[in-house]
């Protein structure tokens, strides 16, 4: 299991296309309230924060975004990318009224996962839409 106490940075990963209008406020809100996808980690521990978008699909730039990130960190403050642990946004893996998850999600997981980055997924839950997935109103079915 995915010790978060020993990470020291938060990578979020978030749609390209919903960050065209989105600041990503409840994003951020969810991290400083340690709600929705947030809720497991600590705290009282102070991560470095850092967003970014998927890039455009289908995706492919966030390989060469946290690949870049992982050198810098090593290069600079001596950081490995265990102590890294994206977060990908719900815009990208929930289904919602508004759109569907991302359609290249299992492309996306397999690009961190062969960084060798910790992943989990979802950021900001919204408590209708998740009863509404429950309820399997959302067309797609997913999650
Ligand atoms: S999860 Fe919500 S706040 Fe976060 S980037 Fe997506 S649409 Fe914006
Ligand atoms: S690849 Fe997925 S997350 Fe990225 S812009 Fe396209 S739909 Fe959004």
């Amino acid at each position: 299991m995915m010790d978060l106490k020993c990470k020291d940075y938060v990578v979020i990963v978030q749609c390209h296309i919903v960050k065209e209008r989105c600041s990503g406020y409840n994003c951020e809100r969810a991290f400083h309230e340690r709600t929705g996808g947030f809720a497991v980690y600590p705290k009282d521990k102070a991560y470095r924060v850092l967003n970014m978008t998927c890039g455009g699909c289908c995706g492919r730039a966030v390989q060469r975004k946290l690949s870049n990130l992982a050198r810098r960190i090593k290069k600079e403050e001596d950081i490995g990318k265990d102590r890294v642990v994206v977060q990908l946004s719900s815009c990208l893996t929930k289904d919602n009224f508004h759109s569907s998850p991302c359609p290249h999600l299992d492309y996306l997981k397999g690009l961190i996962a062969k960084l060798g980055m910790d992943m989990r997924e979802d950021t900001f839950i919204y408590e209708k839409s998740e009863q509404r997935r429950k309820e399997g109103l959302y067309s797609t079915g997913s999650q």
